[in-house]
């Protein structure tokens, strides 16, 4: 009985052991894994994880071919930075600029339109106004 608790001891500690070398195998492999780090989105809105894969969404709209388009699994703040000043993520950010260019001019347009709407609206109103006018005047008289 006593012999029997004591060879049970002894497992527990082996097992204990081997539990702890699991451990720490299970950690330096969990550590070593490279992760996309969220500080790397600071300043990139372009920049999307997907678990650890890293994509560039203006690329994707671009719709250019790249790693960043397909996935980027290479989890390195180097990949990132080097996408960054690649042609066709430049090409990227630059059609984007003038696409908020052309915004910006279709909306000074539409201003324009409005200023030209509300005036023509204003002399309606005047002619409405006379017409108005005019016929009280007549059914004064
Ligand atoms: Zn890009």
């Amino acid at each position: 009985m006593e012999e029997v608790s004591k060879g049970n001891q002894e497992t527990t500690i082996q097992e204990q052991l081997q539990a702890k070398r699991e451990a720490s195998r299970h950690y330096e492999k969990f550590r070593r894994k490279r992760r996309p780090l969220p500080d790397w989105q600071i300043g990139r809105p372009w920049l999307k994880y997907e678990g650890d894969v890293m994509f560039c969404t203006w690329c994707i709209e671009a719709h250019f071919a790249c790693s960043f388009v397909n996935g980027s699994k290479a989890a390195k703040l180097e990949s990132v930075k080097s996408h960054e000043v690649s042609k066709t993520h430049l090409l990227a950010v630059t059609q984007r600029e003038e696409l908020a260019q052309n915004n910006n001019e279709l909306l000074t347009i539409k201003s324009d339109d409005l200023k030209s709407i509300q005036q023509d609206w204003g002399s309606v109103g005047n002619q409405v106004h006379c017409t108005a006018s005019v016929g009280k005047r007549g059914k004064n008289k």
